[in-house]
């Protein structure tokens, strides 16, 4: 494999994956991922690790390896042929290096990945990909630490994938996170890793949108990723965590295709934000039926009715923990009973992480279709032309008045 066919391997700059083709896209989209695999399995993984070996190790069959590789191909919206392709990628995802940059947030990324007791192969993969340079999880320290990050972006110069973790300070002075002896801020960090990388993923909502630190009156000038790297392809992961199989899934469809994923305005994947919460929520017959919430601990709440009235943004927000869920599948934060406060949203703390409703929300009449992406919904929701939750909400109350009055 020469130098120049070695490169092409890594670069991610080509066309994005197409999910609205025929058959006869997928059947050249099959062949063009199953050369890319095959090359990938002569390269010699980064970490010297056997993926298949540590999955076995860790009680997890070929079967329930399979179950997993099918659900992921229709998780990256590919169709069901893919399967057995999308299992080889699995097992050679090792041989692609990423270098993780911890910038100005909780960890809190991070912490949802290693804190899980009963890993599904997502999140066991995620441990054994090849984290060439991880600050919060590595033992190397000081000096030792940077040299570490200069041999990786040296020896994988071009062919990194580069996952980042954390807003980006910006305000006054920039000085407000600084890292190493050299007292360099966290925004040439970043410009300097992010320089040689193939693609740039931001995790979480902080390095997407600015996150939590971004929040009003957001005194570091927190900002993410995309708002100062100009030049690379980016693909955000927001949320808040950021779900493990979505980070999972940007890697294995770079690996498989060599391309970053579908994405949309907010430069998000389409396979894993393409849906609104609101679309595939357990309780969605409860809004379509008008049964709300009222107040915390009510009979409504009792019985898993609708949470719009005591704050729930699902209405507004694109993820796909409706989905996919959380911890192992267990449970999600709707399931649980707090409404979504639309952690995967620009600007969420400031906009929507509170617990009523948005005073001048207008979204479309119960029943009234799904919209397919954000950028078909339009991020001008709420100046869109449609009958309003408020209306909606006082023909629920009138009519529960007027039922009670019957009586
Ligand atoms: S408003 Fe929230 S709880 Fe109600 S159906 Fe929509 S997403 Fe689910
Ligand atoms: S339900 Fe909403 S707030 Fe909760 S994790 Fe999902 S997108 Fe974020």
């Amino acid at each position: 494999m020469n130098r120049e066919h070695l490169r092409g391997l890594f670069s991610a700059k080509s066309a994005r994956v197409d999910t609205n083709r025929g058959e006869e896209y997928y059947n050249s989209l099959f062949e063009r991922c199953k050369k890319r695999v095959e090359e990938l399995k002569r390269l010699e993984p980064v970490n010297g690790v056997d993926i298949m070996e540590v999955l076995e190790d860790e009680g997890v069959s070929r079967r329930d390896f399979l179950k997993w590789a099918s659900a992921m191909t229709a998780t990256l919206m590919l169709p069901a042929s893919f399967t057995p392709l999308v299992a080889e990628a699995a097992e050679v995802m090792n041989r692609v290096p990423v270098i993780w940059l911890e910038l100005q947030d909780c960890a809190g990324n991070t912490e949802a990945l290693i804190r899980s007791d009963g890993p599904k192969v997502d999140e066991l993969i995620l441990d054994i990909i090849s984290f060439e340079f991880n600050e919060t999880l590595m033992t190397a320290a000081g000096h030792q630490a940077e040299e570490q990050l200069e041999d990786a972006m040296h020896h994988f110069k071009g062919k990194y994938l580069l996952f980042v973790e954390g807003a980006i300070p910006v305000g006054a002075g920039k000085e407000w996170c600084t890292i190493g002896a050299s007292g360099e801020t966290f925004e040439e960090h970043l410009h300097r890793v992010a320089k040689d990388a193939a693609a740039i993923v931001a995790v979480g909502t902080c390095a997407t949108f600015g996150g939590v630190p971004a929040a009003a009156p957001n005194p570091t000038g927190a900002v993410g990723v995309m708002d100062i790297v100009k030049g690379k392809p980016i693909v955000n992961i927001p949320a808040c965590p950021a779900n493990p199989a979505n980070m999972v899934g940007v890697i294995l469809h770079y690996v498989l295709t060599g391309q970053i994923p579908e994405l949309d305005s907010l430069l998000r994947p389409k396979f894993a934000f393409g849906y609104r919460i609101h679309d595939n929520c357990e309780r969605r017959a409860h809004f379509d039926a008008g049964e709300f919430v009222e107040e915390w601990g009510d009979e409504g709440a009792q019985n898993n009715f609708c949470l719009y009235k005591v704050g729930c943004k699902g209405p507004m927000t694109f993820n796909n923990c409706s989905i996919i869920r959380y911890n192992e599948s267990v449970n999600w934060p709707i399931g649980a009973g707090h409404g979504c406060i639309g952690c995967s949203e620009p600007d969420f703390w400031d906009k929507y992480a509170y617990e009523r409703p948005m005073a001048d929300a207008n979204i479309k009449a119960p029943t009234g279709g799904v919209e397919k992406s954000v950028d078909e919904f339009g991020l001008g929701l709420l100046s869109a032309a449609a009958v309003g939750i408020g209306i909606h909400a006082a023909i629920s109350a009138f009519a529960g008045k007027k039922d009670e009055g019957d009586e």
